[in-house]
């Protein structure tokens, strides 16, 4: 049971929790009612445990937890203005929460939508059943509590994409990090009805410990920048390129079989040969290509254009290898 919970995404986590918090807090008020016969809440209240119930149930089984966050949404704000309108003013404090939680479970417009609808729904139920002091009252906190709630939901989804952005990025190079080149190898291997042609290839400055040795480790770093920059020139999918470690760089030639893959990396050596500096000096790189084999686990593939390049440098650096 624990691990089914937690094999679920951090979405249907909080919908699960909300969706059980909201029937905890509405069916003893459900059940109350029906002891007191006061039947239209009552059934307003058990509807709305069964529907959230039922949306529960939906989200465990198919995982479609937008729909379902809309739906859940939806449903309990028409329950509570049902629920308004029969009871009056008394249940207006319901709405509160009602509002916060939709920003919880939907994007920050979707929410704010929802809610003006709402409160708009609210003016028109209450309009001839409290002064309208109070009504403005109501209507002015509800406003300041979605102004706030959209601040705070954009403010921290922007954030959140910030830094999964951050986390993603080598900061010296402005290349996908180790992190994302392992994530990105993990999606392309995922099983597919149709693989298309992928090669990946490795790129390995050649003899850049003399360059830290003669030049210092500043200039050693424009280098690599350097380099990211000049292959970013000449590759279109710049979000393809991952710098592996050190001096080493991976890039994802996709739609590429070995022949069009080795083509573009010879085009890419030649181009540092020539313009790859470090003061008047000369960098060349050297270049491992492997196309994916149907079915092979990400360490063969990675293996193979390692032995590639291990192969380039073999050979005498400044030269591209591919995989059989
Ligand atoms: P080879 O041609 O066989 O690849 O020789 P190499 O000197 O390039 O290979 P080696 O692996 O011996 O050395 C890699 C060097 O790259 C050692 C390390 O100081 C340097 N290096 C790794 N990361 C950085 C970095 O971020 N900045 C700088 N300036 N140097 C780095
Ligand atoms: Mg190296
Ligand atoms: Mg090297």
């Amino acid at each position: 049971m624990m691990n089914a919970i937690l094999s679920r995404s951090k979405e249907e986590t909080i919908l699960m929790l909300l969706g059980g918090l909201s029937i905890v807090s509405i069916l003893p008020f459900g059940i109350i009612r029906l002891m007191q016969g006061n039947w239209a809440l009552a059934i307003i209240d058990l509807a709305i445990v069964i529907g959230i119930l039922g949306i529960m149930i939906f989200v465990w089984i198919t995982r479609k937890v937008r729909v379902a966050s809309i739906l859940v949404t939806i449903f309990y704000s028409v329950g509570m203005l049902a629920a308004i309108h029969i009871k009056g003013q008394a249940l207006v404090y319901w709405v509160y929460p009602t509002m916060i939680a939709a920003f919880f479970m939907l994007h920050a417009k979707e929410a704010l939508c929802i809610n003006t609808v709402s409160v708009s729904a609210l003016v028109f139920i209450l309009m001839n059943k409290i002064p309208a002091l109070d009504l403005s009252s109501v209507v002015i906190t509800l406003v300041l509590i979605n102004l706030f709630s959209y601040i705070f939901s954009t403010r921290t989804s922007l954030q959140h994409s910030e830094l999964n952005h951050q986390a993603e990025i080598d900061f010296l190079t402005g290349a996908g990090n180790r992190r994302a080149f392992d994530q990105k190898m993990t999606e392309l291997l995922k099983p597919n009805d149709t693989p298309p042609d992928i090669c990946l290839l490795i790129f390995d400055l050649d003899h850049f410990k003399r360059v830290n040795d003669q030049f210092g480790h500043v200039a050693g770093d424009g280098v690599l920048v350097q380099f990211c920059e000049l292959l970013r020139s000449r590759i279109r999918a710049v979000d393809c390129l991952y710098r592996y470690g050190g001096e080493e760089f991976v890039f994802f030639a996709m739609g590429a079989n070995l022949a069009a893959a080795s083509h573009l990396a010879e085009e890419l050596r030649a181009l540092i040969a020539n313009k790859l500096r470090a003061s008047d000096s000369t960098i060349t790189v050297s270049i491992g290509v492997a196309k994916q084999h149907l079915g092979e686990s990400a360490k063969t593939w990675f293996e193979r254009a390692d032995a590639a390049l291990y192969e380039a440098k073999q050979s005498g650096r400044n030269a591209v290898r591919a995989a059989p």
